[in-house]
């Protein structure tokens, strides 16, 4: 059997995410002017008089910089509501962090402020864009005219020559619109599409969330998609993803499940050999290589699993991060329940651990909307009665 035989599997894949994460999502502000159907942040028109204060921000950007310096996103409510929004960027570039931030499409973003963090140095720009049209996107939004609101700041950041990101939430309402969705990331000339599989948490609903047959399906077609878009293709809370591409590429390389010696688990270097790409370090999970911290300061898996585990102004990050109970049982798929606790692609998919969290409410049970059922289940199928 013939694979990548690169010898060199030990990039970013090195980061022991039991001590520090890949990258770290910090809610600078809960302010926003929208009302978006799916927001996890409930947000709030007006800033929380409780919101990390500017000394405490430096601080947590000290901290964050000392685990191994992962990457880090200024998230909100919508980041421009913060007012040292760029002494923070600039702060945490001039010590050598990758910073990227995601504002909401409102009319405070300028393109004077666009300039001003391009000088900063931010590294990438993130917009969302859940629909090709403004019907689709405005009706997911709950906010008219924010189709349009949101293509013309991209417009400036084109001029601007800044890297786009565009981030789109999958659910009931664009589900049968991705292929424009694609052509329209790529028309916009996005460098990133980042995907998000709807989380039933916050104001997003379990109706408006696909069926597992159609998250399969939408994997299916992303990883076509990813062989000729002119843009890279990234997901969240779509570990399952991970399995889909794997397994296609073990297809496309003739690999036969249980031709490969993975003892009936699929560790990251395994993955890697039949990925042949570096891009995805070893499954990022929440809680795993993953972290948030919240508006004022409380620290959690993800944004989409939302338990307190720890809070900054008491309490460093790392701390928190390495030692927490809640942290430690994310790390270890062995544990997790159901399917995913025995499935062979538990240490590269794992399930989204928000959507077990936000259906069943124990952050360890499988994950409710993937179809795959793991060879050890098969087996025991099959195994006869005694
Ligand atoms: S059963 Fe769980 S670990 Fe296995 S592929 Fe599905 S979500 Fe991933």
């Amino acid at each position: 059997m013939k694979m990548h035989g690169n010898g060199h599997l030990h990039h970013i894949e090195d980061i022991n995410y039991n001590e520090n994460p890949f990258i770290v999502i910090w809610e600078v502000t809960r302010a926003c002017q929208l009302k978006c159907v799916h927001c996890r942040a409930d947000a709030q028109p007006v800033p929380d008089p409780r919101e990390l204060t500017h000394e405490e921000g430096l601080k947590l950007i000290d901290d964050i910089y000392e685990m191994n310096n992962p990457m880090l996103v200024f998230t909100g409510g919508d980041c421009m509501m913060r007012e040292d929004l760029f002494e923070l960027a600039d702060y945490a570039i001039k010590k050598g962090m990758r910073v990227s931030i995601t504002p909401s499409a409102t009319p405070n973003v300028t393109k004077e402020k666009m300039e001003k963090a391009k000088q900063v140095g931010l590294s990438r720009w993130a917009f969302s864009l859940d629909g090709p049209t403004p019907e689709i996107h405005d009706r997911f939004r709950r906010t008219p005219g924010s189709f349009e609101l949101t293509i013309e700041k991209i417009k400036y950041l084109n001029e601007l020559n800044m890297p786009l990101q565009i981030n789109t939430v999958i659910s009931r309402y664009n589900y049968d619109h991705l292929e424009e969705m694609a052509k329209l990331v790529a028309d916009l000339k996005a460098v990133m599409w980042y995907i998000f599989l709807l989380v039933p948490t916050g104001r997003g609903q379990m109706n408006d969330c696909i069926t597992p047959a159609e998250h399969e399906k939408v994997f299916l077609w992303l990883y076509e998609l990813s062989k000729t878009a002119p843009y890279d293709i990234k997901t969240t809370a779509a570990q399952h993803y991970r399995r889909v591409v794997l397994q296609q590429k073990m297809r496309e390389h003739k690999i036969k499940n249980g031709e490969i010696r993975y003892e009936d688990t699929i560790t990251s270097d395994t993955a890697s050999m039949i990925d042949g790409l570096k891009r995805a370090p070893k499954g990022v999970n929440d809680g795993n290589g993953f972290v948030f911290v919240s508006h004022i300061g409380d620290v959690m898996p993800s944004g989409l699993l939302p338990i307190v585990c720890g809070n900054v102004r008491e309490t460093p990050l790392s701390k928190i991060y390495r030692e927490s109970k809640v942290f430690k049982d994310l790390r270890q798929p062995d544990k997790y329940k159901g399917k995913c606790g025995v499935c062979e692609f538990r240490y590269v998919c794992g399930g989204s651990r928000a959507r077990a969290y936000a259906v069943t409410g124990d952050y360890m049970e499988s994950e409710p909307f993937c179809a795959y059922i793991p060879l050890a289940m098969r087996k025991k199928e099959k195994a006869p009665l005694s």
